[in-house]
């Protein structure tokens, strides 16, 4: 354990040739104040989170003081935005710090997000607000402990520099975590401006980081776009299976290692709706709900074509990107069977979860709470709270064929319950949630952060102090607009 800038750093980026990036110091904010902090992140990177050392890491996200043992920059990138490419994104608020080596858990990037403008600002300010900050910092956390492949929150910091958005706010940052801040961006840059040979660098520097076991392969830009897409569908099936919604994504959000990314207006569907659209500058519904998966496959022929540069064999590669809609929809039906506590995969599984989001669609029924009370359904007992809520009809159709495909499950009910609770979450961020907390944190309260993270961080157990974080939203929580404004 020991504070941030005395653990141990190897930053490997910042070795990269300087086309990749600008070097940039945070520019400070005003009377900083650590607002939360992950304790199961400073953990895992092995962070002391004693007084002094929370002082330090106070010190340092707020931008006030930097240290030797960081190589602080802003990565340039591109991307497709909403369809359209756009040639020049980059780190506009925020700054890789460094590069972490950790005992145990590997390595991990600290990205200071809000950190203050950059050459890649464009029109921005390069700040970010404490509502935004705070979202992430939950919704990041959240994920993880969910078992969704995400990017984690260290901390957020709030202070008194003002920030304009619709109104005044206060100017903060949140620390984040990642595995990588490549994003399929990063390729499309390279190759839109015509440099092959720095595109080839960044492959490289990809494999050897992320993909070492690649490295000697003749094929080895195939293989690693092989296992980007793996990884991305992975990612998008439980995105679909948690009824979470992500709201931008863009190419530039799309870390080539799977994780969920850059955390803006996303959403978890509460009444299920395939086309929920959890962002509400999204006006044509490109990123609702039900195209996430066509959305992903489509991101991943953008970085496809990024890399045709190092790759001879283009029907290699159109064959593996073909590949792309079976990985998904393995992936999601293996994840949907699990919630309905199916211990193998029969080949109309698919139908029967389509026919249950049906159901739900028809029936405006809360996704998470639904999925929770079917845990506790046994044929021929009395139904489970929420369900007995609920009209019945079009419900005991639905149960009836369930129940008979019970018949044929290689375990009992109550070790089926057991199994299904494990996978289907009693607490989810929703909305109002993470709004309730907000207000509070900028009034200067942060307990109920905390109290929220208490659920988030064990989401699958029960916690009977915080039985009202599991209810259903009250009528203004239902429909919050969310847009990009951050
Ligand atoms: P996003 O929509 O969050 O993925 O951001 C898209 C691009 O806009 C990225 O290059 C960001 O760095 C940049 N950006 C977003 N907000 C700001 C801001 N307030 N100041 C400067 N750049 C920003
Ligand atoms: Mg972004
Ligand atoms: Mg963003």
């Amino acid at each position: 354990m020991a504070i941030l800038d005395q653990l141990r750093f190897n930053n490997c980026f910042s070795q990269l040739p300087e086309a990749f990036y600008t070097r940039q110091n945070a520019t400070p904010l005003n009377n900083p104040e650590l607002v939360c902090i992950s304790q199961p992140a400073a953990e895992m990177i092995e962070l002391d989170t004693s007084t002094n050392s929370l002082d330090r890491l106070c010190k340092i996200t707020s931008g006030q003081d930097s240290s030797p043992s960081f190589a602080p920059l802003a990565m340039i990138y591109s991307g497709h935005q909403f369809g359209s490419y756009n040639p020049q994104l980059g780190d506009g608020r925020g700054l890789l710090l460094g590069e972490v080596e950790t005992s145990h858990q590997g390595k991990w990037d600290l990205h200071l997000k809000g950190s203050g403008t950059t050459p890649y600002s464009r029109f921005g300010d390069g700040r970010a607000v404490l509502r935004s900050c705070i979202r992430e910092f939950l919704c990041s956390e959240a994920m993880h402990h969910l078992g969704i492949p995400t990017t984690r929150a260290l901390c957020v910091t709030t202070s008194d520099t003002p920030v304009y958005r619709e109104t005044e706010e206060k100017g903060s940052t949140l620390l984040r975590l990642a595995r990588t801040h490549i994003r399929f961006g990063h390729f499309e840059y390279f190759y839109y401006t015509k440099q092959h040979d720095l595109l080839k660098v960044l492959a490289d520097f990809a494999i050897e980081q992320y993909f070492p076991e690649l490295m000697n392969d003749t094929d080895k830009y195939l293989l690693m776009f092989q296992e980007i897409i793996r990884k991305t569908a992975q990612m998008v099936a439980h995105w679909q299976a948690a009824g979470f919604a992500h709201g931008v994504m863009n190419t530039d959000n799309m870390s080539i290692l799977g994780e969920t990314f850059d955390y803006g207006p996303f959403g978890f569907q509460d009444d299920f709706d395939w086309n929920y659209i959890c962002n509400h500058s999204d006006h044509y519904g490109r990123y609702a709900f039900s195209q996430q998966p066509d959305i992903s496959y489509w991101n991943c022929g953008r970085l496809a074509q990024a890399l045709l540069p190092l790759i001879d064999n283009t029907d290699a590669l159109q064959s593996i990107i073909d590949q792309y809609p079976q990985l998904y929809s393995s992936h999601y039906t293996e994840l949907m069977t699990q919630k309905l506590g199916l211990t193998m995969v029969e080949d109309e599984d698919p139908e029967l979860v389509k026919n249950l989001l049906q159901l739900l669609q028809d029936e405006h029924c809360d996704y998470t709470l639904f999925f929770r009370a079917l845990c506790s359904f046994a044929p021929n007992e009395s139904l489970p709270d929420y369900l007995q809520s609920l009209k019945q009809a079009p419900l005991e159709s639905w149960l009836s064929a369930y129940a008979e495909r019970l018949k044929r499950n290689l375990t009992d009910d109550k070790t089926r319950k057991q199994l299904m609770q494990q996978v289907n979450p009693k607490f989810i961020l929703r909305n109002y949630l993470a709004q309730q907390t907000i207000e509070q944190a900028e009034q200067g309260n942060y307990q109920p952060i905390a109290d929220l993270m208490q659920v988030l961080e064990s989401p699958y157990d029960e916690h009977a102090e915080y039985e009202h974080f599991a209810s259903l939203p009250p009528d203004w929580g239902k429909k919050l607009e969310i847009s990009c404004s951050s």
